[in-house]
């Protein structure tokens, strides 16, 4: 099946879009960044390998991250479309990712961008909230839980997340600029990369990535 990646800095709202189009699409959402999560709450090896890097907001080190990929990857049956959220994220994860692709028997279909400044960044964590167990994000000022610190949908614990202090957001947003952003140039160079604004109503960015879908 062909494959989406899904580009944008910490906060562009790649999670919240990538969720969505998964559940009204029936794609598979492979977020790197939930799969470390996941692999905290329940304490493993590769959780706690992982701990120091995402409590100070660097990357993990590519080799367990694209292995943590395969392992999820291989796991999903071929006819079924992945949007990949949160990773590549080096240019070494890009490669990896293509290498997977072939060994799977998958292919690339496009990258998508979702475009929003540093500051509205910044702005948008520093009040972001995420429920721990489903992964659901809530805007403390402006979408707030129903019942404060309670996930709406499944009634799991919403915290704002340790690496979304101020220090670690700036740290996460210089690694992206660093790291990450040479994404943006090298999946352009291949074509078909889509930019969207990301900024403004979650419905409305949504509408706009339906339609890089169309
Ligand atoms: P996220 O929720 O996508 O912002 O990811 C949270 C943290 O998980 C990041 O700050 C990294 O420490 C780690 N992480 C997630 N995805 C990757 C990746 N593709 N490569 C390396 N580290 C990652």
């Amino acid at each position: 099946m062909s494959d989406v990646v899904l580009l944008g800095a910490p906060g562009s709202g790649k999670g919240t879009q990538a969720s969505r189009i998964a559940s009204e699409r029936r794609w598979v959402h492979l977020s790197t960044g939930d799969l470390f999560r996941m692999h905290l709450v329940n304490d493993t090896a590769l959780g706690q390998l992982a701990k120091s890097y995402m409590d100070n907001g660097e990357l993990v080190p590519d080799e367990i991250t694209v292995d943590m990929v395969r392992d999820r990857l291989e796991r999903v049956p071929t006819d079924a479309r992945v949007i990949y959220d949160g990773f590549p994220r080096t240019v070494r994860q890009a490669e990896a990712l293509d290498e997977l692709l072939t060994d799977l028997g998958r292919s690339f279909a496009r990258a998508v961008l979702l475009d929003v400044p540093r500051d509205e960044l910044v702005r948008r964590m520093t009040k972001r909230a995420t429920c721990m167990n489903c992964q659901t994000v809530y805007n403390l000022a402006t979408n707030p839980p129903k019942r404060e610190g309670v996930c709406d949908r499944c009634g799991g614990q919403v915290l704002q997340r340790s690496d979304e202090s101020p220090q670690i957001i700036e740290r996460r947003l210089d690694v992206y600029e660093k790291q990450t952003k040479p994404l943006i140039e090298l999946y352009a160079k291949r074509g078909g990369l889509r930019r969207i604004d990301g900024t403004g109503d979650p419905l409305e960015v949504a509408k706009r990535m339906s339609e890089a879908f169309a």
